[in-house]
């Protein structure tokens, strides 16, 4: 199937007689013919659910779908995408080992990171996009475990070179994580470039229509646990799981096996079945939205380079974006539906210009359905220090406009009469 055909069809084929529509399973426990059989699914030697913090059938068929969308043998959703980039990590990191990672990547995954995994003993290692292949590499030592980056930086639109990224990782003998949330499998399939675990917020474009919070990781197994030779937490045994090896038990979806048996069954960051439900139903109309959101976008963008009132417009899919080559080659078919720009007359003048939009409207969101507006400086970065704003590519006057799919033209109108405020 082709993904626009998997958004609507993967995750649930129903059999004969059953419901059309995936159903919701809103159950926190299964029923068992014999003990024997519920010890086979604890040994993890048969496949089934013994309780909803661990799996469920309606949330199982969504990460089904993710999983095929993305290209990787396995998926598990998440309560949030805090939630889902937290698990990715601590499920190769321990105290006392460190990740490297791009700076331009989401406020609250740096947070996560530079803070609350430090008091973890995790040390997180940034680099900026500039970086050279041998700065990265020098930031990479025996106790790194894995490398991070994001598709698509939210709000910066900046731009990862994964598969540089993934060369850098696999020469240390290390996975590359990749944040895709911005564009969603239907504009880049990172694991495609070399990536190996896939992460996303699917509060986003996933969902679409500012519903439900939620995060998902993709396993690609691609990455070979057993050759890279350093990560035991996969290759021996797991005396929390009465001796269990990953890499036996699971196979090629061996990481994404552990996440869920060991690191969801204690830290229970589970999806309710309604919201996966929920995510399934913004996921059917994904590769039709993406494909408005980035038309709109692109128009919009077009418009705001034209503006008198604008200093600067950030958008990969401008020509005169030093993000256009990355762009181009990861992100063919368009990059996403946020724009950032700025202002002139700076802080104030951006505030003005927000508080004048009557279509678009200020929310603490980006990437659904209704247009909208948001002050990165003043609100969701504002814990970042004036280096970590600069190093995330985010000025005092940055506007991020996260274009929704309405008319183009009502969208256009909206901010040229609040351009006409100031
Ligand atoms: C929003 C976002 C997150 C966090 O996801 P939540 O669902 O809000 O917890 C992580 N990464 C990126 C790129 C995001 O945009």
């Amino acid at each position: 199937m082709r993904i626009e055909t998997q958004c609507v069809q993967a995750g649930y084929q129903p059999e004969n007689g059953q419901p059309r529509i995936l159903p919701i399973y809103q159950s926190t426990t299964y029923k068992y013919d014999s003990a024997e059989h519920l010890g086979k699914l604890f040994d993890l030697s048969v496949p089934g659910h013994m309780y909803t913090r661990i799996s469920n059938p309606t949330v199982e068929m969504v990460e089904n779908k993710i999983a095929a969308l993305e290209g990787g043998v396995g998926a598990m959703l998440t309560s949030s995408g805090q939630a889902a980039n937290l698990l990715a990590v601590l499920n190769l990191a321990s105290a006392g080992d460190n990740i490297v990672c791009s700076s331009a990547i989401y406020g609250g995954t740096i947070n996560l990171f530079a803070f609350t995994l430090k008091r973890l003993g995790i040390e997180t290692r940034f680099f900026t996009p500039e970086a050279t292949d041998e700065e990265i590499s020098a930031l990479i030592d025996g106790r790194t475990r894995l490398l991070f980056g994001e598709t698509v930086a939210n709000p910066a639109l900046i731009v990862c070179d994964i598969e540089r990224l993934a060369n850098i990782a696999h020469a240390h003998n290390v996975p590359l994580v990749i944040d895709n949330t911005f564009p969603t499998p239907v504009l880049c399939r990172p694991i495609e470039f070399g990536c190996d675990i896939v992460v996303h917020s699917t509060t986003k474009y996933m969902d679409g229509h500012a519903s439900v919070v939620g995060g998902c990781i993709v396993d690609s197994g691609n990455f070979d646990w057993e050759r890279a030779g350093k990560y035991p937490e996969l290759t021996e045994p797991d005396e929390s799981y009465h001796g269990v090896v990953y890499t036996k038990s699971f196979g090629r979806a061996a990481y994404i096996g552990k996440a869920r048996a060991q690191l969801m069954r204690d830290f229970g960051c589970t999806p309710q079945p309604i919201a996966a439900f929920i995510l399934n139903l913004g996921l059917e109309s994904l590769a039709v939205r993406m494909e408005r959101h980035c038309q709109n976008a692109q128009a919009v963008a077009e418009y705001l380079e034209k503006h008198p009132k604008v200093s600067w417009v950030n958008f990969p899919g401008l020509a005169s974006s030093p993000q256009h080559a990355l762009a181009q080659k990861y992100l063919p078919n368009g990059v996403c539906g946020v724009v950032s720009f700025g202002v002139r007359g700076g802080r104030a003048a951006a505030m003005k210009f927000m508080d004048s939009l009557r279509l678009a409207q200020i929310v603490v969101h980006v990437a659904d359905a209704r247009t909208s507006v948001l002050h990165p400086a003043s609100t969701t970065h504002r814990q970042l220090t004036d280096e970590q704003l600069v190093d995330a590519g985010i000025s005092a006057d940055l506007v991020r406009l996260s274009v929704g799919i309405e008319n183009i033209e009502d969208i256009l109108e909206d901010l040229a009469q609040a351009f006409d405020q100031i």
